[in-house]
């Protein structure tokens, strides 16, 4: 049930209506491990680090059984470095700094030890690593997901085609799902983008929850309504962790299957909001895990007779 996650490791500084904070531990692969390790476990991460990355964050993660073999250390650079600021709704945001770093020489290696994984979770990275990563491995997984971001949409729309074609579920936002395909119906954007390589299509849409394509099926999850969003950031990356993490431990592809590992995305992403970065993903615990699942549950389900 091997879980191979790639993506960046990040420091993050975050700007919301409610508060800001000052570099804090972020990265899509981050985000993407906390939540997985929920549901998994080991995890075989693949990133690159400067040697500002502090070795805590580094042994807390290899405690809940992330694997480092395949993350690079960079002892005199300075890891990826994000900064945003949040808009009243908590829904938008403007990106303000995107500072590469390690990540502009980053040339990703597969190490033999994560060869034959099953799952591969490629989270927000350049879509030209996504593809050297797909390629160095010499059995394709069960499942492929990818996520990007409209940053790639706008400096390196080829390579995100190309990557596109090599994977089973693309995972985008609304404003990103029109972007990719020109279209302001999100039916005919899953359509258009489907037919551009990926069957499945997840397309997030914030509070307003999250829509499964397949072929012509469409499933909805929505967003539990919460009291106080703190932070959103990482919300998409730790969905696509709990969904993974699910798929992964269940070792089932099915669409429906995919139902239910979206729920359970969405229930992951309903916690890391609560606080600023990945302190909720530390916390949390099983027992929390479904107990929320069931708020899910009750959210959405109701009677109803049909004369
Ligand atoms: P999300 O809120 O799920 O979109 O993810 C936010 C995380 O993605 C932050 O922790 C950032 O460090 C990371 N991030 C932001 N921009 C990029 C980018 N262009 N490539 C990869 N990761 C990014």
């Amino acid at each position: 049930m091997s879980l191979v996650i790639a993506g960046t490791m990040a420091f993050d500084a975050i700007e919301t209506p409610f508060g800001k904070t000052d570099k804090i531990i972020g990265g899509s692969a981050t985000y993407a491990a906390w939540s997985a390790s929920h549901f998994t476990q080991p995890i075989q991460q693949i990133s690159i680090i400067g040697g500002d990355f502090p070795n805590e964050e580094i042994e807390a993660l290899q405690q809940r059984g992330v694997a480092f073999d395949g993350v690079e250390v960079v002892k005199d650079e300075k890891s990826f470095f994000w900064s945003g600021k949040y808009h009243m709704d908590m829904n938008t945001r403007d990106t303000l700094v995107t500072d590469l770093n390690v990540l502009a020489k980053f040339n990703p290696k597969v190490p033999d030890s994560y060869q034959g994984c099953e799952f591969l979770m490629l989270g927000n990275l350049m879509p030209s690593l996504q593809k050297q990563i797909i390629e160095q491995l010499k059995t394709r997984p069960k499942l492929i997901i990818m996520d990007t971001m409209n940053f790639w949409m706008d400096i390196a729309l080829d390579d995100l085609k190309e990557t596109m074609k090599l994977v089973d579920v693309l995972m985008v936002n609304d404003a990103e799902a029109r972007q990719l395909s020109g279209e302001f119906s999100l039916v005919k954007s899953a359509q258009k983008i489907m037919e551009m390589g990926p069957k499945y299509l997840i397309i997030k849409k914030g509070e307003h929850g999250a829509l499964l394509f397949h072929e012509h099926h469409v499933f909805f999850a929505p967003a539990l309504p919460l009291e106080e969003v703190f932070d959103p950031t990482g919300a998409g990356d730790t969905f696509a962790g709990g969904f993974i993490g699910h798929l992964a431990r269940t070792k089932d592809i099915s669409f429906e299957n995919m139902k239910t590992a979206i729920i359970i995305g969405s229930a992951m992403a309903s916690f890391v909001v609560e606080k600023f970065g990945t302190t909720r993903l530390k916390e949390i615990n099983n027992e929390q895990i479904l107990t929320r699942l069931n708020q899910f549950v009750d959210l959405v389900n109701f009677e109803i007779d049909i004369v």
